[in-house]
């Protein structure tokens, strides 16, 4: 192993589906950057798949220094060996200091086999992601203790640093016209390291209408509902306002809706324009999703609630008065 010092490079490591990388993958270019402004590494975007070389040129103008790429149709579905192996390969090749991975399914499989295998820390889950000068290590930050404490991690001992991070904490800088170094990495499709066979891909059910990572407005119905056939009423909202139907744990765990469309530390992460939260109280879990919404809006029965504490504008009221009279308005005004 090198010197800590030697290990250059904090890598994005991209998630391509259906031939795009994900949105996801653009967003940890910003905080790759956070970092680079505090060692002057290298950002190096790592992408696998076809069309990757093509993504490239993309991650450069959006980010990335370099890029790290193996075009090949292998890497189209995700698998497990083979993504490990080659990314293991890829590591331990060219030794970068941090690396950045989505949180997402294949994200958080891929992230804590790498860890073992490069014998190295890993800080999953990361809400925010910031570089320690005293510490001379990227400062992870993740909730723990069920969200009631934020908790800010170090490697300090080993390269390199691994964390995955929600999609949608960070917002995509802003496209520049510039592009980089473009470096393929050489793979050799080999039989024996498949052992997964990919047969069909399955969309989870009501998945695919569901993004709530990319909506620009959503509408939350939260405990305060009541029951199931009130999410109606949310439905409604959110149709009038081409919003996405979003949700808190409470609703979620009383079965009323799919967990899919829930928002906060053990549902997605948001940043919309516009977040309506009806009946919804406001704890810390569910805010912890929704910080980095432009304009929050509560509507609720007590004025006591928490969330009007990080609302900007609020309606104190009962909702089942309120949502059905702004539905109404929200429709005469879009059929003038
Ligand atoms: P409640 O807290 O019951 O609030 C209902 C609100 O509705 C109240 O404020 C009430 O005043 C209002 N209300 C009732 N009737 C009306 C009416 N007629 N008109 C107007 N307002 C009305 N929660 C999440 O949301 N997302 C998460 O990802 C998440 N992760 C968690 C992870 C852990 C480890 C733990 C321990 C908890 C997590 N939770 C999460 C749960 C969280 O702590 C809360 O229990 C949950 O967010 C509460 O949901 P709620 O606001 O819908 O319900």
């Amino acid at each position: 192993m090198s010197n800590l010092n030697e290990y250059k490079g904090i890598w994005v490591l991209f998630e391509l589906f259906e031939g795009e990388a994900k949105k996801v993958s653009y967003e940890l270019l910003s905080p790759a950057n956070d970092i680079k402004e505090h060692t002057g590494e290298d950002v190096v975007a790592v992408i696998l798949g076809s069309g990757s070389k093509e993504i490239a040129k993309e991650a450069l103008k959006m980010g990335a220094d370099k890029a790290l790429v193996v075009d090949h149709k292998d890497f189209d579905r995700y698998d497990s060996d083979l993504y490990t192996d080659t990314v293991e390969a890829m590591a331990k090749k060219y030794e970068p200091s941090s690396m950045l991975i989505p949180a997402t399914n294949n994200g958080r499989d891929m992230a804590p086999r790498l860890a073992v295998r490069l014998q190295t820390g890993l800080t999953a889950d990361c809400t925010s992601i910031a570089y320690d000068p005293e510490v001379e290590a990227v400062a992870w930050t993740r909730p723990a203790f069920g969200g009631n404490l934020m908790a800010q991690i170090f490697c300090s001992e080993h390269r390199p640093q691994l964390g995955t991070v929600r999609p949608g904490v960070f917002k995509t800088m802003e496209a520049q016209d510039k592009d980089g170094e473009i470096v393929e990495f050489p793979y050799q499709a080999s039989e024996d390291v498949h052992r997964i066979k990919f047969i069909e891909y399955v969309e989870e059910a009501g998945g695919q209408d569901v993004d709530l990572e990319g909506a620009e407005f959503i509408i939350s119905g939260g405990f305060g509902l009541g029951k199931k056939e009130n999410f109606e009423m949310i439905e409604e909202l959110a149709n009038a306002l081409d919003g996405t139907v979003g949700t808190s744990r409470a609703a979620v765990d009383a079965g009323w809706i799919s967990h899919i469309h829930q928002v906060g530390q053990t549902g997605k992460t948001v940043q919309p324009k516009i977040y309506v939260a009806i009946g919804i109280s406001g704890a810390i879990q569910h805010l912890a999703g929704i910080s980095s919404s432009d304009t929050v809006i509560a509507i609720n029965k007590d004025p006591e609630a928490p969330i009007f504490k990080v609302a900007d504008y609020g309606i104190v009221g009962d909702l089942f008065e309120v949502v059905p009279l702004l539905t109404e308005k929200i429709k005469e005004i879009k059929s003038k």
